[in-house]
């Protein structure tokens, strides 16, 4: 699961972690590091050919120089790490939905899914407008979940959640467009493969072929991993959801407003800033200022 935060937030309280032990910070860092170092041991060639046409591109690097100064080594080492995941692993269209079909079922076991919610009608026409934009070849299927948090995330499968708190937090469509275009961002960006594959790698489920074995990786996605490395899928998330949006028709001008209103009760350290599965809310909003700028 990618979502627009570090967890599923509750209202009028910081989107962050708490920090946690030290040795779950290191153990994040570590698997990053060991699966980054075996992609440096691939050759160039296998690289080229396993990456070719996927979106990672040294163009990223603009958020090496909008967000916090420990991005930019995160960024790289970030870099290495999918070309390795990328080398190591291939997922099929059968496998991707069996997937997600198996954490659609995890979502709805634990949360209601509304067919009627507010502005019903703004929500799925922005939804309409993102994905006609978005020329993508996965079906992108809405989810409203009956919920005073504020979150939305999304699934392997091209399932995006929203929750109704979101929905009554937003000011604007312009601010749905770009939360939505972020989701979307996480697919054609190949997070979610990625998150997949890096499970894969970590853990007994190597090898896995049965659909029982990607259930089990499923509810894994749900908790597995927040290296800082990961922080860099945000903002590659946020950089394709603001061209995606923008694309659309929708005022730049309003896509920062989300974090806006989450920054202002953001606290900062360096302790939390390594713990964190999102970047701080500050950092997303200046490396949109600096799009909009651009
Ligand atoms: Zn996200």
């Amino acid at each position: 699961m990618l979502g627009l935060f570090s967890k599923i937030i509750q209202p009028k309280k910081s989107c962050q972690t708490k920090p946690t032990l030290p040795v779950k910070i290191l153990k994040n860092i570590f698997w990053g590091l060991v699966i980054a170092t075996l992609g440096m041991t691939k050759s160039n060639s296998q690289t080229e050919k396993a990456s070719h046409g996927q979106a990672q591109s040294n163009s990223d690097n603009n958020i090496v120089n909008c967000g916090h100064l420990l991005d930019g080594p995160s960024f790289y080492i970030k870099q290495l790490e999918n070309k390795s995941l990328d080398n190591m692993f291939t997922l099929t269209k059968l496998q991707k939905q069996q997937i997600g079909k198996a954490n659609y079922k995890q979502v709805i076991k634990k949360n209601k899914l509304l067919n009627e919610f507010q502005n019903k009608t703004n929500v799925l026409q922005t939804f309409e407008n993102i994905k006609k934009n978005a020329k993508s070849s996965t079906q992108f299927k809405l989810h409203i979940i009956a919920s005073k948090d504020i979150n939305a995330f999304t699934m392997i499968g091209g399932h995006i959640y929203l929750t109704t708190g979101l929905l009554s937090y937003i000011d604007s469509m312009d601010e749905l467009a770009f939360i939505l275009g972020h989701e979307v961002g996480h697919h054609e960006k190949l997070h979610l493969e990625r998150k997949v594959k890096k499970i894969m790698a970590t853990s007994t489920f190597f090898g896995a072929t049965g659909a029982e074995e990607f259930a089990k990786i499923a509810i894994d996605l749900n908790s597995k991993f927040s290296a800082p490395f990961d922080q860099i899928n945000e903002y590659e998330a946020d950089e394709y959801g603001f061209e995606l949006a923008k694309k659309s028709g929708y005022d730049v001008n309003n896509f920062a407003d989300f974090f806006k209103k989450l920054e202002k009760n953001e606290k900062r350290s360096i302790l939390i800033k390594l713990n964190s599965t999102h970047p701080f809310s500050s950092d997303r909003r200046k490396c949109l200022e600096k799009y909009i700028a651009n």
